[in-house]
């Protein structure tokens, strides 16, 4: 089985949007029309990472930015799975984040959030919200395999953690020299940390140039090298993968369980099943919120050389969600479902569904706990 790739885009990002909504307006990561924006400044002083934060936003004070949109289902109360659904707004992803948390950042004991975001906070440091992890863009058997980061060309790219680079120069996918390589210029960083036995790499994709070599010791927030667009991609952007275990193609996690989120702010993890048990792929989940009226939308993965976290075995994230209540739904089959979820800050909120069980929070690594003896 011919199994590629991945990575890629940037300038795509506008084409992705409008076939997903009848906005007429083409918001991107960087392109968020006035309306969209919070109200509120941008903090001025917008901290280090490994800065102490001075400041933390409240919720309320988040969701006090967030302008006001209309469109929620609205419920068949005769019957609790009969939504009628609203027009789909636009995925318009926000402009600004809050101060992260900071790393290790590990509230519960299944949380592994031991990685900074390896682009600094004064520019776009989190994922593209239309091609996460596991997402098919480019054709059915091209999975992503990490996140990307839309920051402009020349931007500093930063190791996300302390370790020593294992790989520096072009090659990464095909392990040795090839000019024609997707990953382009790229680096791993093999770090100073594991997670339950497990060794951990990143990778950083796609850039202009390279700062470091083979064998360099780095600290965390240690420059490596710059944004740009080599390998294959259609725009600058970094590319941004987590191994587990071992720095190969097919041990990928998908990042969003292990960058810090900004504080205040939490993760959606969902494992979407079949009546068979398997997941289902390639569904488009809507994600509403119930305080700002925003919408987040993303697929379930594609399980194509992808891995999903031991504990949560999810097949669908979307990091960066400000605290609150939130309504997650989709249709499967031409059923509708719908199910409200609170969004707690720093931690991931996690759902299972099943067509005849309908939807269900104890994580399956959880359940498998209390197995009977
Ligand atoms: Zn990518």
């Amino acid at each position: 089985m011919a199994i590629f790739l991945f990575l890629c885009l940037a300038s795509v990002v506008g084409c992705a949007q409008q076939t997903e909504s009848d906005s007429s307006t083409s918001i991107t990561a960087t392109n968020i029309p006035d309306q969209a924006k919070p109200t509120q400044q941008e903090p001025t002083a917008t901290p280090q990472p490994s800065q102490t934060p001075t400041y933390i936003l409240s919720v309320e004070d988040i969701i006090a930015t967030l302008p006001t949109q209309t469109a929620v289902p609205t419920e068949n109360k005769s019957d609790p799975f009969a939504v009628t659904f609203p027009t789909p707004l636009p995925t318009d992803d926000l402009a600004w984040r809050p101060p992260l948390y900071e790393i290790p950042w590990a509230p519960g004991p299944h949380d592994h959030f031991y990685f900074y975001r390896p682009i600094a906070v004064n520019t776009v440091n989190w994922p593209l919200p239309n091609y996460r992890y596991g997402v098919t863009f480019f054709g059915p058997d091209i999975v992503h395999s990490g996140i990307d980061i839309a920051a402009p060309r020349g931007t500093p790219v930063l190791a996300a953690g302390a370790g020593r680079v294992v790989w520096a120069g072009t090659g990464l996918y095909f392990g040795i020299y090839n000019p024609n390589d997707p990953y382009g210029l790229s680096v791993v960083i093999e770090h100073d940390f594991g997670y339950e036995g497990s060794q951990l790499y990143t990778v950083y994709g796609h850039m202009d140039r390279i700062d470091v070599a083979l064998g360099d010791e780095l600290d965390t927030h240690d420059p490596i090298g710059i944004v740009g667009d080599t390998g294959f991609t259609t725009g600058p952007h970094l590319h941004f993968e987590i191994r587990v275990g071992l720095n190969n193609f097919f041990q990928t996690r998908n990042p969003e369980l292990w960058i810090a989120p900004p504080q205040g702010w939490g993760i959606l993890a969902g494992r979407i099943l079949n009546e068979r048990n398997g997941p289902i792929e390639k569904l488009e989940v809507t994600v509403n919120s119930l305080d700002s009226r925003r919408t987040w939308r993303n697929y379930t993965y594609t399980m194509l050389g992808i891995k999903s976290d031991p504990y949560y075995q999810e097949n669908f994230v979307i990091g960066d969600l400000p605290a609150g209540e939130y309504q997650v739904y989709f249709t499967y089959e031409d059923q509708n479902y719908v199910q409200v979820i609170e969004i707690n800050p720093g931690v991931v909120s996690f759902f299972q569904f099943q067509p005849n069980a309908g939807f269900t929070f104890t994580p399956p690594g959880d359940a498998h706990t209390f197995t009977a003896p």
